[in-house]
């Protein structure tokens, strides 16, 4: 079982504002731990959280702490249940993702980096009120096969193996978030054919360490 603490989801979600992915108390992380999950509680700004502020999430949605979990916890829950590869998730409404979101596209394979969640396009979820089940229901049906998508008129999700891979995805993905608003700023971008997204999405099966 990976050993995750309070303190470290914490530190994650910390690390998101010093990384300028978030702002005060928007957006939440987990992270898998056996049987359960470790998530943020709702409405607490990372740098007035303590790490025994952090709830323990079962499976079924029970949960033990002194502060309510993240109102997102539907949304963390399914993904666990859903995809036993996901070992932490972060939801985050930074600047270019979610600007991206309130469009309402998916996003295209304007730079082969798009594979590195998964597929050709990063699905951009239907619109549905925060917190509630049909949220959780759009993301996971914008997630299949993928490790990230927005969420319309909201922000943007990763999961990853690990609470520092997911980060790591976060940034990435916030970062094409960026430069494909800029390159629409000066023109129509030109998209990756299918084929050779399939031989990208394929190498990044033996990419890296
Ligand atoms: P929580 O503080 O309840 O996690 O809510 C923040 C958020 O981003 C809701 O979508
Ligand atoms: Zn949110």
């Amino acid at each position: 079982m990976t050993e995750v603490s309070g303190e470290m989801v914490r530190d994650a979600s910390r690390r998101l504002e010093t990384w300028g992915l978030n702002r005060s108390a928007a957006g939440n992380v987990s992270a898998r731990c056996g049987a359960v999950f470790l998530i943020t509680p709702s409405g607490v700004a990372p740098d007035l959280l303590a790490p025994e502020d952090v709830v323990t999430m079962d499976l079924a949605g029970g949960w033990q702490g002194r502060l309510k979990p993240s109102s997102e916890w539907r949304i963390h829950r399914d993904i666990y249940r859903a995809c036993p590869d996901a070992g932490a998730i972060v939801h985050t409404h930074a600047p270019f993702s979610t600007a991206l979101a309130c469009i309402g596209d998916d996003i295209p394979p304007f730079h082969y980096m798009i594979a590195r969640f998964g597929g050709a396009s990063v699905r951009c979820a239907r619109y549905a009120t925060f917190g509630e089940q049909a949220l959780s229901d759009a993301v996971l049906e914008a997630l299949d096969g993928r490790r990230a998508c927005l969420m319309a008129n909201h922000g943007m999700l990763v999961h990853g193996d690990t609470l520092s891979h997911a980060l790591t995805l976060a940034l990435e993905f916030e970062t094409l978030c960026e430069q494909y608003w800029r390159a629409l700023q000066v023109g129509t971008p030109r998209l990756i054919g299918e084929e050779e997204m399939s031989r990208v999405i394929a190498k990044f099966g033996s990419y890296g360490q």
